[in-house]
Order: structure tokens, then sequence, then C-alpha cells
């Protein structure tokens, strides 16, 4: 049933005519009765209705309760049982670089055959003109195609795309792409492998469009240039709505490699005009990887004034690689630490204590997180950084040891789902060791303030199903088994809405639906708290509001 003809059948049962004791400036815009709200609030209170009065939510209770709330003028919707949840806060992502190509990207998040999938992108490429590029940024693993478990031929991706630059770019590590797209690259017989960026060639020596390692998804991505800032600003309110529809409201932007800050720019104008239908909240980053960038990024953390925005746009701080040659990777069995390289990761986070400021740290294996803590505790008695909520993203190999140090240090989590699409690389670098990263019930179980996220687009997919049934069952895209150390439903539901309010310093207003925050909520197709643990994955949102206001709605 769409949401129309929820509202039409809710309206004629309103309480129209009633006179009631309330006052006008008492009464609810809309009511919404006989629901299972899921309001996620301090108890994990669920009730039967909830009342919205302007942006914000006035009253939980009842269905009798609320009605109470409704005058002539309330819309008073009937939920026919429906469950509703507060709107998810992706806590960890990199949204502002993702929309600069969100139209010429093709996402294959949850398609679960190759099949589909190149019959997706020959869609795309039937829709665009001949020459522009055709992109897949990531979200997708070959584990998830049940027919087929590979990428793509350099020779199917011709026969769909024999006139349009094409690349599939596979957890940061892979490129497929077609003849066009090598030629688009500049890449022939000749030319030469670079560090980190191998030119996979055929019999006979010719390139057979793989490209391997990150140095070849940085190299392809940094060729595909700059988007108009008109098709930016549509971009950005595509991305938005695309986000909605899977039940995102709220997200903390991690910048990225290959950042740039104008990719902030049409968020910024949409947040002044009004048009932002996800409140987005963004760490800066500038990407410093040499001493005499550091010098640079000094002065410009000198001159940053974090929280000059409003509850639908702003700056929280800085983050999340503070110096990008001690970046470390998942798919690696050690971080890259060098005494020269935390010199430079030293003077930067010192710069963002010194100056009061939030700091979001990228941190995954063992070494990398023990020596970026003995370098907070340093800093730590120099400029105490309690308060400032700084925190590590990913801390896939954290162990008790680290929880008690971020816990002196006032320190929090974001956890995020990357082994939804590469558990299986993992195993094959980690071993058993997987199993338990991240180590989510260890983490629950600890008291460290913590949350869930997707670190979506370009390797996860950014739908918060896909996060929230990882962490419950353990399974990656196409089924296999990739982590032990899973929650509750309930945990995982709390860890991506009230405990990533924090991280975007909301927690005022976002994260529960209780009085007096917004009415940021999702009506749901089933009942998270019910549905088999394996089809948590697929629930979708009918209804998703924003701020008291219907942003999505299902066809
Ligand atoms: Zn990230």
């Amino acid at each position: 049933m769409t949401f129309r003809r929820f509202l039409a059948i809710g309206l004629l049962t309103a309480w129209s005519g009633v006179v009631l004791a309330q006052s006008a400036a008492q009464l609810a815009d809309i009511v919404l009765v006989n629901g299972k709200i899921v309001t996620v609030d301090e108890r994990f209170t669920i009730t039967q209705a909830l009342a919205i009065k302007g942006e914000r939510v006035l009253a939980t209770g009842s269905s009798k309760e609320m009605r109470r709330l409704a005058g002539p003028a309330t819309q008073v919707i009937d939920l026919k049982g429906r469950t509703v949840i507060p709107g998810l806060i992706d806590n960890h992502v990199h949204m502002m670089r993702a929309a600069e190509m969100w139209d010429r990207e093709i996402r294959l998040d949850g398609v679960t055959t190759h099949k589909q999938a190149l019959e997706m992108i020959a869609q795309k490429v039937r829709e665009s003109k001949p020459g522009e590029w055709v992109l897949v940024l990531g979200g997708w693993a070959e584990e998830q195609f049940t027919d087929e478990k590979r990428g793509f031929s350099k020779e199917e991706l011709d026969r769909i795309a024999p006139n349009n630059p094409l690349v599939a770019q596979l957890i940061y590590f892979r490129i497929y792409t077609n003849t066009a797209g090598l030629k688009a690259l500049g890449i022939d017989a000749v030319t030469a492998d670079r560090p980190g960026n191998k030119i996979e060639k055929d019999a006979a020596g010719q390139p057979s469009g793989v490209l391997n390692g990150a140095g070849a998804v940085r190299a392809t991505l940094a060729k595909l240039g700059e988007a108009e800032m008109g098709q930016m600003l549509a971009n950005a309110k595509a991305l938005m709505l695309d986000l909605n529809k899977v039940g995102i409201t709220a997200f903390q932007d991690m910048g990225g490699r290959g950042f740039n800050v104008r990719q902030i720019d049409p968020f910024r104008t949409l947040a002044q005009k009004h048009e932002m239908t996800v409140r987005a909240f963004y760490n800066l980053w500038l990407e410093p990887e040499t001493p005499a960038q550091v010098d640079v990024v000094l002065d410009k953390i000198k001159e940053m004034k974090p929280f000059q925005g409003d509850d639908w746009f702003d700056n929280t701080g800085y983050g999340e690689t503070v110096y990008f040659p001690l970046h470390d990777n998942l798919l690696a069995a050690k971080g890259n630490i060098t005494p020269e390289g935390l010199a430079q990761w030293r003077r930067i986070a010192q710069a963002v204590a010194d100056k009061g400021m939030h700091l979001n740290i990228h941190a995954q294996l063992r070494n990398t997180i023990e020596a970026f803590l003995t370098e907070i505790e340093a800093i730590n008695k120099v400029k105490p950084i309690k308060g400032l909520r700084w925190t590590f993203s990913h801390v896939d190999q954290l162990e008790p040891q680290d929880i008690e140090r971020m816990k002196r240090l006032g320190m929090y989590a974001e956890i995020s789902s990357r082994p939804v699409v590469q558990g299986a690389l993992m195993m094959k670098v980690h071993g058993d060791r997987t199993y338990n990263m991240p180590p989510l019930r260890m983490v629950q179980a600890s008291g460290l303030p913590w949350g869930l996220g997707s670190d979506a687009t370009a390797v996860t997919p950014y739908n918060p199903f896909a996060t929230l049934g990882w962490a419950v069952t353990g399974k990656m895209v196409g089924g296999q088994e990739v982590l032990k150390d899973t929650i509750t439903r309930e945990q995982a539901l709390i860890a991506y809405t009230r405990s990533n309010a924090p991280f975007l310093f909301q927690e005022a207003n976002l994260g529960s639906l209780a009085p007096g925050k917004y009415a940021d909520l999702l009506v749901l197709d089933s009942d998270y708290l019910k549905v088999p643990a394996d089809r948590i994955k697929e629930i979708k949102p009918l209804v998703t509001m924003v701020g008291g206001k219907i942003v999505y709605q299902a066809k």
C-alpha cells in the first residue's frame, strides 16, 4: 500500500471535529497510530503511536493517547501494525566524494547474479552518450553473484560498451575495464607497471582489461575529470534520495582518497537552500603525504572553525586519515608504521588537539592501533583531549588492552562493515582471525562508546540493512560466514541510531524517537525485530521522514 493511501484511510478515521482540551500549540501536525514504534530510547521502549509537531517528535505513547493530540488539521496515519524505527545514521561514509560522479555510476549493491549485473551496466551504457564514462565504483564483491562468482572480461564489456569507456572498481584493489577504457586511460601493450599498479597482460602481450592494485584504482579515478557545479548539485540531491530510499537520514562524511574540498560545496549550497533530505556532517580531510604538505595542512588546521552550520549540515572536525603514508589497509598483514611517519602524524594530531577539535583516525590493524594510541597518550599529556570525542575508525584488530587505553583517553570507536564485501579476501590474509574482525561483541560488552557505519561507497554497499544483517548473522554478500563476533539485532539497531548521534555531535537531536528530538524515522516493510536474521538485509523502508517531512515513500 502506498503512503498516500495510508494517509487517506488515516484521515477518514481521524478525530476531526472532536473538541480537545489541548491548545493549538500542543496539537500535533502528524500522528502515527496502530504501529510498533521502536523508539530506541535508553530503555528501548516500544510504543503504538507517535505524534509530530513541526520538525520534532511531540510525544510517544498508546494510539489512544496520541489521538488526543490530533486536532482538525492533524494528519492521522494508520500504520496498520507496521514497524517504525529512528532514521538510520551512518557514522562513516565518503558520500561527498561519491556525489561528484553519481550520475555516471551504476551501483551493483545487492545484485545477486552476474547476468543481472551485466544487464544493469548495459542499460546504463544505453542511457549514456557515446564517449561518456560508465562507472561501477564499488559496493560489490564477486562472491555476491550466485551464478558466476567473477568480475568482468574485456570482451564482455566491449560487447555491451563498444563506444563508452567503462570501469568496474572492486574493493579498491582491482579495475575491470574495456578497450575504450584502456584507450581513455592511455594504457597499451608498452605501458609500464607502476608501484601498486599492475597492468595484467594476455597471452599476446596486450592489456587484458584487468588493472591490479590500489594504485591502479587511484590512477583510474584521477582520469575521470571534474563535474560542473550544476551537475554536482543534481548529483548530491540524487544521492541523498538514494540514501533516503534505503533508510539513511544522517551521515558523517570522511572525505577520502581523491577528495577535493569543492565536493563539500554542493551540500553547503543545498543546506543554504533548505533542500537537504539527509543531514550531512563532515570531518575535513586534507590528505597530506609529505612533511612539506604537513606544513601546509598545519596552517589550514589553525584556520578551521567547526560547528558554524546547523542541524542539516556542519563540520565536526578533522579526519579520517591523519598522515597518508601510515594509512593501513585491511587486506595487508600489518600497517606500515615508521618513526618518520609517526613524527608527521603527531604534528597533525597535536595541531588538532591544540585547536580543541574532534579528530577521526583511520586505524584497522594491531600495530597501527597500538602506535597511534601511544602517540595520542603523549599528546594528551601536553593537551588533554577529553570531551573532544577523538575516534578510531574501523578498529578491526582491536584488543581488550586497547579498549582500556581508549577509555582512559575518552575515545570512541566507529566500526564499519567492510567484511560484508571483503570478508573472503580478509580470510586469505588473516586466516581465522577474520572471524573476530571487527570484535563487535567484545566492544559492545566493554562499555566503550561505539557505533556502526558502512564506509561506503568505494568499498562497501551504502544500504544500512546490509550492515545490520552482517552484524547480526556474520555473513558477507553471497552468504559465507566471515564474522563470529556478532551482536543482537537490538544492539545493532542501537549502534546504527542512538549510539551514532554523538559522532555527529547531535545526541540532543537525533538517534531515538523521543519528545523533543527530530522526527527522523522510517516506516519499514517488515518487523526488524522479528524477521528471520538472514532477511534483515532485505528490509526496505516504505516511508522515510526527515525533520517531520516525508522525503521518500515506496511506490
Ligand atoms: Zn573511510
